[in-house]
């Protein structure tokens, strides 16, 4: 049986920065599919490589971003043979992103009716301004913002509503792939519970797929059905996140994360968190990068770094697993 397209289809993507420090390996050799109507997690401390691998999917590197030879295709397109052009075209029609504290990007001086209008007519000289329009007053309530706050500028509206305006853009054209970096991190918990199910809500309906970036681990498994674990611009761990309801024959990365949940209806209160900090990614540990913190740690993690292995359909990067290897 034919393979079905992947809507995101990454292979060995490396990323660097260029630095006064030296080379800043943020990400290194991840490769990754994301299907049609699914939500996948990206996970990771900050400064593991999560929103230099958004950027570089939506091909809005840094200056100083190197990538080395990789595929990075979206809808079977390899977006780094776009011309300038084309990609302009691609983006935001079959790619688009809800980029970190980006409610605080709306345009202070125009109104929201302004700055939705503007993604339509960016793309489609020919469409007239009532449907452009007609589309706008969609957008509001696929969002359930009362379309009278078309004619609201940012600062009348509160957080919350901001985000969802954001989002509303960046689905507006439709798009197969929507990336969303970390996308209620800014707003209060009741806010982000109800952007959350409004995430879903529309994800249901128009079928895209969510490339979903957080540091908040529950968030994630909540919400995605696939999740990657990413350390030191790896990812050390790709699995279904219903799996991780349990700790056991996972990399002792994701069992630190797990353990740190706080489980408020459980009598134990007790949070383990993951002891030592994230390594520097200009000069990484040698082996496993995890080593200086993995409570499992041996000779070998120090020397050799581990291959992808696949353990009971989880893709892991750790020696433990060596002899499991299917
Ligand atoms: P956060 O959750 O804090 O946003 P992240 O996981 O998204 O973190 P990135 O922002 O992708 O991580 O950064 C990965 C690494 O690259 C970090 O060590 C960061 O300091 C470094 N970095 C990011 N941008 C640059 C740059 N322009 N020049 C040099 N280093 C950079
Ligand atoms: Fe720990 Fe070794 Fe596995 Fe790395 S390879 S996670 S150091 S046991």
């Amino acid at each position: 049986m034919e393979e079905k397209q992947p809507v995101l289809e990454l292979e060995n993507v490396s990323v660097a920065y260029d630095s006064e420090a030296g080379m800043v390996q943020a990400v290194n050799n991840v490769s990754l599919k994301v299907y049609e109507n699914t939500i996948v997690g990206l996970i990771g401390e900050s400064g593991s490589g999560k929103s230099t691998l958004g950027n570089t999917i939506m091909h809005l590197m840094k200056n100083n971003a190197v990538l080395t030879s990789c595929t990075i295709k979206v809808m079977g397109q390899d977006i780094y043979r776009l011309n300038k052009k084309d990609l302009r075209k691609f983006r935001w029609s079959q790619m688009s992103m809800v980029f970190q504290s980006a409610m605080n990007a709306l345009n202070p001086v125009l109104t929201i009716e302004d700055q939705i209008l503007d993604v339509f007519f960016s793309h489609d000289k020919n469409i007239s301004r009532k449907e452009a329009n007609r589309r706008a007053v969609e957008l509001m309530d696929i969002v359930s913002i009362d379309s009278v706050h078309l004619k609201s500028y940012p600062h009348e509206l509160s957080g919350g509503m901001r985000q969802r305006i954001v989002i509303a853009i960046a689905i507006a054209l439709d798009p197969k792939l929507v990336i969303m970096d970390e996308p209620t991190t800014a707003l209060d918990v009741v806010v982000q519970r109800s952007i959350l199910d409004k995430i879903k809500e529309i994800q249901k309906v128009k079928k895209f797929a969510i490339l979903f970036i957080s540091h908040d681990f529950s968030l994630v498994t909540e919400l995605a059905s696939k999740v990657a674990i990413m350390y030191a611009g790896r990812f050390i761990e790709i699995t279904d996140s219903h799996s991780l309801s349990q700790s056991e024959r996972h990399h002792p990365y994701t069992q630190g994360l797990i353990k740190a949940i706080p489980h408020l209806t459980s009598e134990d209160v007790t949070i383990e968190g993951i002891p030592g900090n994230p390594p520097n990614l200009v000069e990484l540990p040698s082996g496993c990068a995890y080593h200086p913190r993995c409570p499992h740690a041996f000779d070998l993690c120090m020397r050799e770094r581990p291959e992808t292995r696949l353990v009971e359909n989880r893709e892991i990067e750790c020696h433990l697993y060596e002899t499991v290897e299917k």
